[in-house]
């Protein structure tokens, strides 16, 4: 027989869980914008404003090459010539991040994804946990601005990737060939939020913020 009084309370306990809590409550933002558009200075502000992990393919990379890591050294030989690292082992690098953080109230990718096959797998891995890109939100600048701001980077940063001007503008060329498509890729979905990236740091969280706010 069936103890009534133990089942109904999980019972009441379910309905509340799953009404006042939507199975899609996560926020997922991806990031987007050209080098040097700002993404990781406003990633800072964001990720302790909204509680979000914050994965950056980049800084990964870097921690890689740091520690001398074969992933580093890999990457080390795309990275010095202004390229992008091959999909299969980036894909592979997020992933592994993303499963490192099972319980978080939302992801904040930056520098992922760069390729279309890069947005495939992100939105197929996610799926496969429930989850889903909630949106795209895009730093918007001009290239000149840009290749300005990565030089003056370069004098203290220590990137190499940011020192050298003809490195500077063939990682344009590998966003405009690349990167731009997905651009189209999220509009298609709805999920495409451009901000202007001109401006001061607290003033373009703010724009970044009314977005966030209404997803
Ligand atoms: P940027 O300042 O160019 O936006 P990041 O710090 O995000 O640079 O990344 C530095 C370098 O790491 C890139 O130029 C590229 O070689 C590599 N990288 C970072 N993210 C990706 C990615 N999603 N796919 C391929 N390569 C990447």
């Amino acid at each position: 027989m069936t103890d009534r009084g133990a089942t109904y309370p999980k019972f009441i306990n379910y309905i509340n869980n799953t009404t006042q809590q939507p199975l899609n409550k996560m926020i997922n933002i991806v990031l987007f914008g050209k080098p040097g558009a700002g993404k990781g200075t406003q990633a800072e502000f964001l990720k302790s404003k909204y509680n979000l992990t914050h994965i950056s393919t980049g800084d990964l990379f870097r921690f890689n090459l740091k520690n001398d890591t074969a992933l580093g050294k890999l990457a080390k030989t795309y990275i010095d010539k202004g390229e992008l690292v091959p999909d299969e082992v980036t894909i592979k690098m997020l992933e592994d991040e993303v499963s490192k953080n099972p319980d978080t109230a939302g992801f904040l990718f930056d520098g992922f994804p760069r390729t279309t096959a890069q947005a495939n797998a992100l939105d197929a891995y996610l799926v496969s946990k429930g989850w889903e890109v909630t949106a795209t939100i895009a730093l918007e600048a001009d290239d000149e601005v840009l290749v300005q701001r990565l030089l003056e980077r370069g004098k203290t940063s220590g990137r190499v990737d940011d020192q050298d001007e003809s490195l500077i503008r063939n990682r344009y060329q590998e966003y405009n060939e690349k990167t731009a498509p997905l651009i189209k890729y999220y509009k298609a979905q709805g999920k495409y939020f451009p901000v202007n990236g001109i401006g001061e740091i607290a003033e373009i969280t703010s724009r970044l913020s009314s977005v966030i706010d209404t997803l």
